[in-house]
């Protein structure tokens, strides 16, 4: 049997035992990205940075007029809610892995003028512990970074910072709470010259205590963390 009509077998046997489903609507869809039009036409885009110390959006200055110096900028594709939420839980908890590539090219389109002024030398991805990454056999912000690394042609840092206490879920805790539950999680090796100023990436960021705590941790060991970078924002 000639290769091509043995592949095209192939793919109509697994089509119809796990036909290919849209991330964020469960419909069928054969698309690349695996997400259909009408669930990218839904998700809802954010046209500016946000400031990670007010939540303010950052219309076109590189700091937030109201924090001014003292400002993280967080760098996000769209609002967290469905059906950009279910595309992300997709991608957290089910071991689907393509919103990483997707997303890597869209967010780094829509702020490629921005990331060329952030002179970032390397991307660092938030950690997860690692008997949590063990149980989920991947960590997805680390596999976020390292598309977001090919794309823009900055360097993967995913050896410089660590997550050595547990936590618990951020998602279970009630605001204020946050910030104590992710207070030292983190761990950083000292900065060496070849890189210095870092990109924070994660899937989604809420509140920003765990980004700020890792921003903290980067910077008390020599760094400086020029943004944050995440696909979704929830309030
Ligand atoms: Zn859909
Ligand atoms: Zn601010």
């Amino acid at each position: 049997m000639p290769a091509i009509a043995e592949q095209e077998w192939l793919k109509g046997f697994l089509d119809f035992f796990f036909p290919p489903l849209c991330l964020g609507c469960g419909t069928f869809y054969e698309g690349e990205d695996s997400i259909c039009e009408t669930c990218f036409q839904k998700i809802e885009e954010f046209a500016h940075p946000f400031c990670l110390n007010c939540d303010s959006i950052v219309p076109s200055h590189s700091q937030c007029p109201i924090c001014l110096k003292d400002s993280a900028l967080l760098y996000v594709f769209a609002d967290y809610r469905p059906p950009l939420k279910e595309i992300i839980i997709n991608f957290k908890f089910r071991g689907i892995t393509s919103p990483a590539r997707t997303f890597a090219r869209l967010i780094s389109e829509k702020f490629e003028k921005q990331l060329a002024g952030l002179n970032a030398q390397a991307i660092a991805p938030i950690p997860l512990h690692a008997a949590r990454k063990n149980h989920r056999g991947y960590n997805q912000a680390e596999l976020l970074a390292r598309d977001l690394a090919s794309v823009t042609n900055l360097q993967l840092a995913d050896n410089i910072l660590y997550r050595y206490k547990r936590s618990r879920p951020q998602s279970r805790l009630e605001l204020k709470k946050r910030q104590a539950n992710v207070a030292g999680v983190f761990t950083a090796v000292k900065c060496e010259n070849d890189i210095k100023r870092v990109l924070l990436v994660d899937d989604v960021v809420t509140t920003g205590a765990t980004v700020l705590e890792a921003k903290k941790c980067l910077e008390k060991n020599g760094y400086t963390v020029v943004g944050i970078m995440a696909i979704a924002h929830g309030h």
